[in-house]
């Protein structure tokens, strides 16, 4: 039983939410053995979302679960303004995520040379303030790819990297979020998955339960480096994940 909660149908609004792109996605899914999808758009392209469509297909396709998400943006002060967008729509879980440290894009490939010219211990101390005050917001049911930070394979100098996380974990602990287990990580330069081994251990320790995503963006990418998140969390002891519907969660056992 695999689990993908991190589909992107209309990527970054280049492509359309429609009955052809989603049966392509739902094709990809059963070929790699999906019980359940999690369609999740990020929140700036929610109006792209149909959701009479998505009932649809539902229906139309019994033997797959087919959740719908929101990955949302965690920018600070924008909290009031999205609770409405949370509360007004029908979504089956929401991925809470940081993308940018005061209106910088560091995931994206055209402004990662602000590594190189800042200093990286502060950008990691930028960043996990930024994680700790998404799961504060208390807006959340998981936190996506949580050290996306080392993307482009860079190391703090004065601690290591699970330091700078270490923190954030046992407020995670303490506030019940689930965190993702994205396996986008390995087709990027730091190939590696988010979060790290070391960082997953801690969460194991602390009870953090898990889920899966593949952050595709296009249909060839549902399930990427899945089997290997699986390998992985059951060498650290994990033997169950989370599933949710109308953002209650549901455990379930962790096997291919
Ligand atoms: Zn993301
Ligand atoms: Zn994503």
């Amino acid at each position: 039983m695999l689990i993908d909660y991190h589909v992107h149908v209309v990527g970054h609004g280049e492509y359309k939410f429609d009955t052809k792109r989603l049966q392509s996605y739902l094709q990809q899914a059963r070929e790699v053995n999906l019980s359940e999808i999690g369609l999740l758009e990020h929140d700036e392209y929610w109006q792209q979302v149909d959701f009479d469509l998505i009932k649809r297909i539902q229906q139309d396709n019994s033997d797959i679960n087919i959740r719908l998400g929101l990955e949302i943006d965690f920018i600070p002060g924008q909290e009031l303004q999205l609770s409405s967008l949370i509360s007004s729509l029908p979504w089956d879980y929401l991925i809470g995520s940081v993308h940018f440290i005061d209106g910088w894009g560091f995931d994206h490939p055209d402004y990662k040379d602000k590594f190189e010219s800042g200093n990286i211990d502060s950008i990691f101390d930028q960043y996990y303030n930024l994680v700790e005050q998404a799961v504060d917001s208390g807006l959340f049911d998981i936190i996506g790819h949580l050290d996306l930070i080392k993307i482009w394979g860079h190391n703090p100098i004065k601690k290591s990297p699970y330091a700078y996380a270490e923190p954030v974990l046992k407020k995670i602990r303490a506030s019940g979020l689930v965190v993702e287990i994205n396996s986008a990580g390995l087709r990027k330069p730091v190939k590696e998955i988010y979060p790290s081994r070391e960082i997953m251990e801690q969460m194991f320790r602390l009870s953090i339960p898990v889920t899966l995503g593949s952050d595709a963006h296009n249909p060839q990418q549902v399930g990427e480096g899945l089997e290997n998140c699986v390998e992985l969390l059951k060498k650290i002891g994990y033997r169950s994940m989370i599933c949710f519907e109308r953002r209650k969660h549901r455990v379930i056992p962790l096997d291919l």
